[in-house]
């Protein structure tokens, strides 16, 4: 069932994040899960707004990646960290993924989190460019 937010956008209910470990909840609020549309030549694929325990995706092919890792900044949230991000343009996509991750330990995070509970190509890809460098 999906419900319909005033923005337009598509609610998902708590039932879909029911699919990571029941622990990771534990004393924590549910976030609200919003879809939002997908555009030509999207640069992301979703973000979780701090101080709002929402979190926002693009219905992509990885969107179970993109919902672990930005319910992982939700949790950096509640624990105080700071979840800004900075995603640099204009080097190589490979330099600037290596740059985003390496540089912003809670995006590393977020990106280990996401490969231990929804592992796809994509996380898979660019941990093997990040770590083994290959
Ligand atoms: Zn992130």
């Amino acid at each position: 069932m999906r419900a319909i937010n005033n923005r337009g956008n598509k609610t998902m209910l708590c039932a879909d994040l029911n699919w990571l470990p029941h622990s990771l909840f534990k004393g924590i609020t549910y976030p609200t899960v919003v879809l939002e549309e997908e555009e030509k030549e999207q640069s992301y694929s979703g973000y979780y707004t701090p101080g709002t325990g929402i979190i926002t995706v693009v219905p992509t092919s990885t969107v179970a990646s993109t919902i672990a890792h930005e319910f992982r900044h939700y949790l950096q949230d509640l624990n105080g960290i700071c979840v800004g991000s900075n995603f640099q343009e204009g080097n190589s996509y490979e330099e600037a993924i290596r740059e985003y991750f390496l540089t912003q330990p809670t995006e590393m995070d977020a990106l280990l989190f996401e490969f231990s509970y929804a592992k796809d190509w994509c996380n898979d890809w660019w941990l093997r460019k990040l770590v083994l460098n290959q």
